[in-house]
């Protein structure tokens, strides 16, 4: 490929993609690169926009569903050391995209340092958790424990939005640049950080006592192993809730559609928002579920589901 001549980093072509997602399905990549740096990223932005070849940025693949075929396009993965430095200042830190949300929540603790510990237990990158504005669910909130934001019984959803000073994005042309937190719109499950990479942010967190990080770090992950299907590979909940109120699981669970199942992909018996992977399931299985189980909530309840999950196809 004489376009990519001159490029440094991880180029790899036709990589498989179903490993590098927790759902395990995926066809393969035409193009996937992993940079050593800024500069190996900038050159493949370039080369890539004068190819038309869409990016595709993926992190953990934990929110993602990717199509059984070779997808047009070049793979960008931030797994190298220099995209997931991390370095503290006062109560801010700093991180890679590339970080997984586990080793940055791990550093903010053993600096005493408190805020995303409602985030333990999620799979992903820094990276993916700005962009999907990662966060808890209203049951979980309300399951919290201490950690719970609400009061009288209230609960309130967190997301990584609320603590993000600063992210730093190189844009599709390879132009770096810094956007601070006012400038940059996070909703539920969505960030106005379309047509970027993201390289890396500054979050602001409070100190606190390490061993009550600690505590809060682990009833987290014990509440979402209870409440969500780890056992089965899955990208976590598949449509967005359609409401505080109102949860995707629980209107799904009504219509009767918890174990159902079409080719190898079904909904979990545990978490009905799960659609989960029992083994060989294929792209197309996931969406001919996705389609029934719309129809089935549309039908009975007159809402419309939207996913959560990012499809690629
Ligand atoms: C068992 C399980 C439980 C889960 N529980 C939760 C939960 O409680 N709350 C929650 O919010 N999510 C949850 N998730 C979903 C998922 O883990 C999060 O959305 C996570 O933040 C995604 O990060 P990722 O690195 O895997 O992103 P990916 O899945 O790789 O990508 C997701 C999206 O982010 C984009 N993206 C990734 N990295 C970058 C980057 N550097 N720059 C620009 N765009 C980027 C991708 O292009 C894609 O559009 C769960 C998933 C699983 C499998």
């Amino acid at each position: 490929m004489n376009y990519l001549r001159g490029i440094s980093g991880k180029i790899k072509f036709g990589e498989p993609l179903k490993g590098h997602t927790t759902f395990r399905i995926g066809g393969k990549a035409k193009v996937w690169f992993e940079p050593e740096s800024v500069e190996d990223l900038t050159n493949m932005v370039r080369a890539a926009g004068k190819q038309k070849l869409p990016l595709f940025v993926i992190g953990s693949g934990s929110n993602v569903l990717i199509a059984d075929k070779e997808i047009n396009g070049v793979f960008i993965k931030l797994s190298s050391a220099y995209f997931k430095k991390m370095s503290i200042k006062s109560a801010t830190i700093y991180c890679g995209a590339g970080a997984t949300l586990a080793e940055l929540i791990n550093t903010a603790y053993f600096h005493g340092l408190s805020g995303l510990e409602f985030l333990s237990g999620i799979p992903g990158t820094l990276g993916g958790a700005v962009f999907m504005n990662a966060g808890i669910s209203a049951k979980i909130s309300a399951e919290g424990g201490s950690a719970s934001g609400g009061k009288n019984g209230k609960t309130k959803t967190k997301s990584i939005g609320d603590f993000v000073k600063n992210v730093t994005v190189m844009d599709y042309k390879g132009n770096v640049k810094k956007i601070n937190s006012d400038k940059i719109i996070f909703t539920y499950r969505k960030s106005n950080l379309e047509r970027c990479i993201i390289l890396s942010a500054h979050l602001k967190l409070l100190k606190k006592d390490k061993k009550k990080i600690k505590k809060n770090m682990l009833e987290y992950i014990d509440k979402r192993r209870k409440a969500q299907d780890y056992a089965a590979s899955s990208a976590g909940c598949f449509f967005k809730n359609p409401s505080n109120e109102l949860s995707a699981g629980r209107l799904i669970d009504l219509c009767g559609l918890k174990g159902r199942s079409v080719g190898g992909a079904a909904v979990s018996r545990k978490h009905a928002n799960f659609i989960v992977n029992k083994g060989g399931a294929k792209a197309g299985d996931v969406l001919s579920l996705m389609s029934l189980i719309r129809k089935r909530v549309k039908n009975k309840f007159g809402l419309t589901l939207n996913p959560e999950v990012k499809i690629w196809q």
